[in-house]
């Protein structure tokens, strides 16, 4: 892509409203623009990230044996009132009537209609284990919304529901997840906490919220000092989904990690504790027949008796995590995108837009990247050398490929790496090649 061409409104000011660097920088960045309150349209280079996250968290997804398929937005009243959610979910459910006078609702999640589906199709035990997802927009009519897409009203969600013939089983449908999720952050190079979270009226202990931590997030979180060093990612990555899963998940769960509902000072020594604030990026949830028993869903178990169905939901907020990402990985001067979720792999500097020779080595070097497949972002506007760079620098993509042409009269160019700030002076062939390994 030229930059001269790309629709990309890069902000000079810190905009006013925005209280947190991430949302600061994708305005700045011209990633997102506010559409009204709590709600975005994503602009071309904001879109590419929002992709690349969900891409990201399909293949996991489908790596555990989930099944993608997509729901609407807009669901019947009618539903919600079989699960007694329709008056509790309150002022943050968006409700709208259609022209024939009908409820319907702008979906804050889908525990409801996912079930409605599963208890119309599947009638027996042979038929599960079975866990659906889809990447969908929901609407939360959140009080405060802020922070940018961190706290939107309309949002990407990731969410998955299993359904499973017994405890046990329920049981192997969550792991699944943790690991799934664990595996999801670490592609992302986020480091994300399982920790101990509310479970609400059901009790048990069944429910993780993932969180990252960060200055900014709303959450207060306590962990074990351990977690800061431990090196659960990479184990995460060799976990085989045919094992049993029990002894990964009880080795990280016993490490200390809980939310402010679930906190307890006693249940940590003091010197070990590490109080701090967290982004909940993800939130998986086991709560057995809550939905499956008031609208009905049952399976005939293997002894012939109907029994309702034993079920999860696992969500993964995938519009937040493109500010989570950003809080986690910045400087001074801009984003530092995580190569797996960069917008572009290369920026593409032309120094001297009006030398003939300059440009004509930048063209070859933009045709060649784009014949390997490299992603590459062309900046071959008539601009300053130091706008070229704070451009770069701001928008954080992982290399920055420089020509100019005192370099060229030595037959190099400069390969900047953005997150160390490393720079080489290569041959056009050595960068390239660098770049396509
Ligand atoms: P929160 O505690 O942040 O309000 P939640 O617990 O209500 O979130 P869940 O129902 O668990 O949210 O939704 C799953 C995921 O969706 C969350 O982990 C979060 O990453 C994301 N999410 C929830 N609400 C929002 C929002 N208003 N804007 C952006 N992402 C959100
Ligand atoms: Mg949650």
């Amino acid at each position: 892509m030229r930059l001269s061409a790309y629709f990309l409104p890069l902000l000079k000011e810190n905009p006013a409203e925005a209280q947190i660097v991430s949302h600061r920088l994708m305005l700045r960045a011209g990633m997102i623009r506010q559409a009204s309150a709590g709600i975005y349209s994503w602009l071309p280079l904001g879109f590419r990230v929002l992709k690349k996250i969900e891409q990201i968290v399909r293949e996991e997804q489908d790596a555990s044996g989930a099944q993608e398929m997509l729901m609407p937005t807009i669901q019947s009243a009618e539903l919600w009132r079989e699960s007694g959610r329709y008056d509790d979910y309150g002022k943050e459910m968006l409700r709208i009537r259609d022209r024939a006078d009908r409820e319907m609702l702008y979906g804050p999640t889908n525990e409801e209609l996912i079930t409605d589906i599963f208890r119309s199709v599947v009638k027996s035990y042979r038929d599960l284990p079975k866990n659906l997802y889809h990447i969908q927009w929901k609407f939360r009519d959140e009080v405060r919304p802020r922070f940018g897409v961190m706290r939107g009203r309309e949002f990407l969600m990731k969410d998955n529901y299993s359904f499973d013939i017994d405890q046990k089983a329920a049981r192997h449908s969550y792991n699944k997840m943790f690991v799934a999720y664990l595996r999801t952050f670490a592609r992302m190079g986020l480091k994300a906490i399982p920790m101990r979270a509310d479970t609400g009226p059901i009790g048990g202990d069944l429910s993780h919220e993932f969180i990252i931590l960060a200055d900014t997030g709303e959450s207060a979180v306590y962990c074990d000092k351990a977690w800061l060093e431990a090196d659960i990612l990479a184990e995460a990555a060799n976990v085989d989904y045919e094992n049993d899963l029990q002894p990964f998940v009880d080795k990280w769960t016993r490490l200390y990690a809980a939310t402010d509902e679930k906190h307890d000072p006693a249940a940590i020594p003091a010197d070990r504790l590490v109080t701090a604030r967290g982004i909940e990026v993800g939130h998986i949830f086991y709560f057995g027949t809550k939905y499956s028993k008031p609208m009905n869903a049952v399976v005939a178990a293997p002894d012939g008796q109907m029994v309702p169905v034993e079920m999860g939901s696992y969500g993964i907020g995938v519009s937040r995590l493109v500010g989570a990402i950003i809080e986690a990985s910045h400087d001074e001067n801009g984003i530092i995108w995580p190569e797996s979720v960069a917008p572009f792999k290369v920026g593409l500097v032309n120094l001297r837009a009006s030398d003939k020779k300059c440009t004509a080595a930048c063209d070859e070097l933009y045709a060649k990247l784009r014949a390997a497949q490299l992603e590459v972002l062309y900046d071959d506007r008539d601009e300053s050398p130091g706008a070229k760079f704070a451009t770069m620098d701001l928008i954080g993509l992982p290399w920055q490929l420089v020509v100019g042409p005192r370099g060229l009269a030595a037959g190099k160019v400069e390969l900047k790496h953005r997150k160390t700030g490393v720079r080489e002076e290569l041959t056009p062939e050595a960068a390239l090649q660098k770049l396509a390994s």
